[in-house]
């Protein structure tokens, strides 16, 4: 399958949010906002026999945000160090806004190709006041733009008060937003961000996403984010890219690889997937738990006339209903307490593992026989029954 065919959307994106902040103090703003800035282009990276980044190609235009998520060791830190000239690729090739950084012939090195980069640990200067910290970057600036360049970004950070502390003043959340301003300060063309949230508590990850890309977005930066987090990814980014093993498997909007994964990997990567076994008969999908009308699937099922596929269902596309021995499609074997949700593990008859989301009232037995029912109102995606 061809990468653009992967892309399933336009350039452009969705970005609507963009302000002109901060980096219209440069002349950023006059550039066409569709402008591509990050171009990978067949990127591979290999060590040894492995490949740890294979045949890699993103285009990302001027201010979105993207996300790179997969697995741990699936090659999102590489791509990221290949980006920031920190690696350079076996083959392949990188430009930043329109110039060609990394090729056969060519290679920037880091500290020339006006990138940023926020490390996980924030990795402030303790010695420095946090104003000092932001301006560590463009210490080369005359000391009135400096200074005007640090109250920008205090301000978007919502930190002004606090320029003269030193790091171990801040809380964690605030070492963040200093750390992601440091970054910002030179006007990176593009800001590379791994695993930014690891190193925050639990509870305040969902926040600082929130802030992070309020501020991102503020200043219009193009960027990309790493992580192995499909919550985070899906939450902060303008696009996902689905990375497994050094390959793009899908790169698209968070609703559309959510809602309609390319692949087995991206379904069940996204969203805590199962797996339903059909034969595709007419107008609809035999399954264990009945029949599917096939207008209720994405694309062209009729084709499969005959065939075995496997729809993908998730949590909330299903229903568990208590019912007896007789009648019941499997029974109860495991539950997850969420607070507000239950998910239900159900065995089905044929062996089959399938999960229920139900409101935290409906509480169920462990071996409760239930009927298990297709409630998704949304089309549901499937995948041709491969070869065993
Ligand atoms: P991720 O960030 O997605 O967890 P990485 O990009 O760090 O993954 O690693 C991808 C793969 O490349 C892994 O299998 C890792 O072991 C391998 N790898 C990364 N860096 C090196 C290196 N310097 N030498 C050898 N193998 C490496
Ligand atoms: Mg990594």
């Amino acid at each position: 399958m061809s990468r653009t065919n992967l892309e399933g959307e336009s350039e452009t994106g969705t970005l609507t949010e963009t302000t002109a902040g901060v980096q219209s103090a440069s002349s950023r703003d006059e550039r066409a906002r569709s402008e591509t800035v990050l171009e990978l282009d067949s990127i591979t990276r290999a060590y040894d026999q492995e490949r740890a980044v294979a045949d890699f190609s993103l285009s990302v235009p001027e201010g979105e945000l993207v996300t790179l998520l997969g697995p741990s060791g699936c090659g999102k830190t590489t791509t990221l160090r290949i980006i920031a000239g920190l690696e350079r690729p076996t083959s392949g090739s990188v430009r930043i806004d329109g110039e060609v950084v990394s090729d056969e012939q060519t290679f920037v090195s880091p500290e020339n190709r006006d990138v940023g980069l926020v490390f996980q640990d924030f990795a402030l200067f303790p010695h420095l006041s946090i104003e000092e910290n932001i301006t560590f970057g463009v210490d080369d600036w005359d000391r009135a733009r400096k200074k005007e360049r640090a109250e920008e970004l205090l301000e978007l950070i919502g930190l002004l008060d606090h320029r003269d502390k030193k790091p171990d003043q801040l809380s964690g959340g605030q070492k963040q937003r200093v750390a992601l301003a440091r970054s910002l300060a030179p006007g990176p063309k593009v800001l590379l961000l791994d695993e930014p949230f690891s190193n925050l508590d639990v509870s305040l990850r969902t926040e600082m996403r929130e802030e992070v890309r309020r501020i991102l977005k503020e200043t219009g930066v193009t960027a990309i984010s790493v992580t192995h987090d499909q919550e985070e990814a899906l939450s902060i980014s303008d696009r996902v890219a689905i990375m497994n093993e050094g390959r793009l498997e899908q790169v698209g909007k968070p609703e559309t690889v959510f809602e309609n994964p390319q692949s087995r990997f991206v379904a069940s990567f996204l969203g805590r997937a199962s797996f339903l076994q059909g034969r595709v008969r007419g107008d609809v999908v035999e399954t264990e738990l009945g029949q599917i009308e096939i207008r209720k699937l994405h694309g062209p099922v009729s084709a499969y006339e005959g065939a075995e596929i496997d729809v993908l269902l998730r949590p909330d596309d299903l229903e568990a209903i208590p019912t007896n021995q007789a009648t019941a499609d499997g029974e109860i074997v495991h539950r997850q307490y969420t607070g507000p949700m239950f998910v239900y593990r159900v065995r089905l008859n044929s062996g089959t593992y399938v999960r229920c989301l139900h409101n935290h009232s409906d509480t169920f037995e462990f071996d409760q026989p239930v009927a298990v029912s297709v409630t998704a109102d949304h089309s549901l995606a499937w995948y041709p029954r491969e070869e065993d």
